[in-house]
């Protein structure tokens, strides 16, 4: 049977990140820039004044007290007279330093009496509390290249540079399709032999998490004609989630549904526990992963393969999942047949991470992973982990 490793390689090779976009800033958050971004000004554009104060030529102070008539004030956004031999111009943050001045005295270390300010400190170094213009940037410098991940502070500084739109590699859209003849909507109250699609509203809110743009195409009956004309529709997608149909019944419709609409598979069968079967195919480059239909089994799946297809799409230089260790917090044993991903709570404590499993009753128990920020990764085998010992842990389940 397929390993999850390879089964990721496999579906890493598949995915072409999107043609880039030009996106307004406002919706650019989390993608990938497209483009080297250079300013079109120097910045500061003028000295400015990094502090409220007195701006002051150094030449005219004294060790210890020195008295200077206050000529004029100037503000932020304002531009003040120069500066005259022998005075002062009361100055605030972020206002042009008047022609002229050379430093700027702490409004701290000064006293106003009757247009006059007495300056408490020693003269200063030319350039106190100024940034000279161009500091932080010239005119014509990159200061972002194509390929950084546009968190807010990309954000700012592009918007500082005069950009309001940016080339972008835009989110992949991910249809989510569940499928059973059993399920009903979270609004409706369950027939006897049926329950709450849980995996519908639980995929397109990881799908928006892990940054595609999800679109929920409601719930697929047990039907090859029916369940044919939703696949369809999602296939105009860059990805498609589907959840349920996959294993081996009678009424696990999806495999064939996909062949004919012309989905290549690649995989059908995957070493992992909980999930065994997980459908991967493609059509072009549209993705096709059809996950077991227990919750938890769905969860992972796509944590595993589908969120790291959509961060490579969108362009991320490391798709993930990335694996982290933590230090057990308790000894327990564990026996399976495959490779098992245990949901589990990781804690920072002093700074190390330590890790525990929750209690657990397998793939339709979702009510476990509420309860865990991770999973832990167990080895095939039957083994007694002892507390003390590193564990692999996938934490980005998080946030
Ligand atoms: P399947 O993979 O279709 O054989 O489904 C496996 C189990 O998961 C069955 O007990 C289903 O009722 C359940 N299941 C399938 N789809 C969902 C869903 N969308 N939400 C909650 N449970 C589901
Ligand atoms: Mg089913």
């Amino acid at each position: 049977m397929l390993a999850v490793a390879d089964a990721l390689e496999i579906v890493l090779a598949k995915c072409r990140p999107l043609p880039p976009l030009d996106m307004p800033l406002a919706t650019a958050l989390g993608s990938i820039l497209a483009e080297d971004v250079a300013s079109d000004l120097d910045m500061p554009p003028f000295d400015k004044a990094l502090m409220d104060g007195y701006a002051v030529r150094c030449q005219d102070l004294v060790d210890g007290t020195t008295t200077l008539p206050v000529q004029a004030e100037v503000s932020a956004g304002q531009s003040g007279p120069p500066l005259m031999p022998g005075q002062a111009i009361r100055i605030m943050t972020g206002a042009p330093i008047p022609a002229g001045a050379d430093a700027v005295i702490r409004v701290e270390d000064t006293k106003m009496a009757a247009h006059r300010v007495e300056i408490h400190a020693k003269p200063p170094k030319p350039g106190q509390f100024i940034l000279t213009k161009g500091r932080e940037m010239k005119r014509g410098d990159v200061v972002l290249t194509a390929g950084a991940v546009l968190r807010p502070q990309e954000i700012g500084l592009l918007a500082t540079v005069g950009r309001s739109n940016v080339k972008v590699i835009p989110p992949p859209t991910v249809a989510v399709l569940a499928t059973g003849d059993e399920l009903v909507e979270a609004n409706q109250m369950p027939g006897p032999s049926q329950l709450r699609n849980s995996n519908g509203p639980m995929l397109t809110a990881q799908a928006a998490r892990a940054g595609a743009i999800p679109r929920y195409l409601g719930i697929g009956r047990d039907d090859a004609v029916l369940l044919r004309a939703l696949v369809a529709e999602a296939l105009n997608s860059s990805i498609v989630v589907m959840s349920g149909g996959v294993s081996a019944g009678r009424k696990d419709l999806v495999p064939d549904v996909l062949k004919d609409l012309g989905v290549e598979p690649h995989f059908h069968q995957i070493a992992m526990k909980p999930g065994k079967p997980l459908f991967f195919g493609t059509r072009g480059d549209t993705l096709v992963f059809g996950l077991p239909g227990n919750p938890v089994s769905s969860f992972c799946g796509f944590e595993l393969f589908v969120r790291p297809a959509i961060r490579k799409m969108a362009g991320h230089a490391i798709p993930g999942p990335v694996w982290q260790d933590a230090t057990l917090a308790e000894t327990f044993s564990h026996s399976s047949d495959r490779p098992t991903y245990h949901p589990a709570v990781v804690e920072n404590r002093e700074g190390s991470n330590r890790v525990r499993t929750v209690r657990w009753f397998g793939s339709p128990d979702l009510r476990a992973m509420a309860q865990a920020n991770a999973l832990m990764l167990l080895p095939a085998g039957s083994y007694s982990f002892t507390a003390g010992q590193k564990m692999p842990v996938l934490a980005s389940v998080e946030a």
